[in-house]
């Protein structure tokens, strides 16, 4: 098949938009669809200046959407003085897992002029992922632990760094499978909170505030087909580290990746269309939920960190985890 646009060989066919595109074209609209997607989130805020810069922390995790956002991100604001992009990755402790992906993000980031932070849970915790795994004291998933471990240095960290925003890789996919699993579930509470956690469709909404004790979310690629996020790293050679981690304990999520990837191939733009209605749905919920009581927080007793009862969520189970 031809490019759409030039009539060189396509490397691809959007069946949703129904494009075949040469390897020049589609590099140029995923490009373009970050950049739009960035102006339509209103990352950058109009009072930034070059002498007032904004920064902007990336999780990195090796993994092909965080490296081809870094990738992404490094060349659209490299040079941009109202931008400072710092890396951070988390190294969970998991064997024969996470080793390569930190090998991916320092190959990736050696040839930047970016700061590249790599943050152990071993450091942080004094525990690693694979015996947490083992020993299992709250009889929970292992994803469980490591996402309260994780949200835990993510939040520390873009403090410490001075984080305006942070920015994470989540592609069309990944945006559109959490999107069912909470309607499916009947989540109006995750569908209210997904408003709130990131910088939304609606940058009028005033997130992130100065009174706001958690640093604002973004996620410029959540327009970007995963399929397509894999083939630019591909085309432009990124280093990417593609293993699974041992411990992946979604099959729900993986229950609803399968029936998207089937809707999808038979009806084209149905990530597209959930996602479009629901930031809709996302918008009115998180409304009603502006009027409703939210518990107010204070600082954990043990780490200072926001919480809503004594003690914060990863501070019981680090106790728990040192107990068993
Ligand atoms: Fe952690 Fe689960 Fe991700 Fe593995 S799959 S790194 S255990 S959140």
């Amino acid at each position: 098949m031809d490019c759409d646009k030039c009539g060189a060989s396509a490397v691809m066919h959007a069946a949703y938009s129904g494009l075949h595109l040469c390897e020049r074209h589609f590099l140029r609209s995923v490009e373009k669809r970050v950049k739009r997607r960035i102006r339509e989130d209103a990352l950058i805020d109009n009072r930034t200046t070059p002498d007032d810069p904004e920064t902007w922390v990336i999780g990195l995790s090796g993994g092909k959407d965080s490296v081809v956002l870094t990738e992404l991100l490094y060349d659209t604001f490299a040079e941009d003085p109202r931008i400072e992009l710092v890396a951070l990755t988390i190294h969970e402790g998991i064997e024969g897992y996470r080793d390569a992906s930190v090998d991916a993000c320092v190959e990736l980031t050696d040839g930047m002029e970016l700061p590249h932070e790599v943050v152990s849970y071993a450091d942080e915790f004094d525990l690693e992922m694979d015996s947490v795994a083992e020993s299992d004291p709250e009889n929970m998933a292992p994803c469980a632990y490591c996402g309260v471990f994780r949200r835990d240095i993510l939040s520390r960290y873009a403090e410490q760094f001075g984080a305006d925003k942070l920015l994470t890789g989540h592609n069309l996919d990944d945006e559109a499978q959490t999107a069912l699993m909470n309607v499916l579930e009947g989540d109006i509470k995750q569908i209210a909170k997904h408003f709130d956690a990131s910088l939304g469709p609606f940058p009028d909404r005033p997130t992130g505030s100065t009174d706001e004790p958690f640093v604002p979310r973004a996620k410029p690629l959540r327009d970007i087909p995963e399929k397509e996020v894999a083939l630019y790293a591909h085309l432009k050679e990124l280093p990417v580290h593609m293993a699974e981690c041992p411990h992946a304990s979604e099959a729900y999520r993986g229950e609803i990746q399968e029936l998207l990837l089937g809707l999808e191939s038979n009806h084209p733009g149905t990530r597209h269309s959930i996602m479009a209605g629901y930031e809709e749905i996302a918008h009115v919920v998180a409304d009603q939920y502006d009027t409703d009581e939210q518990p107010a927080l204070q600082d954990c007793e043990r780490c200072g960190s926001p919480t809503t009862g004594d003690i914060c969520r990863k501070c019981q189970l680090v106790e728990s985890i040192h107990a068993a």
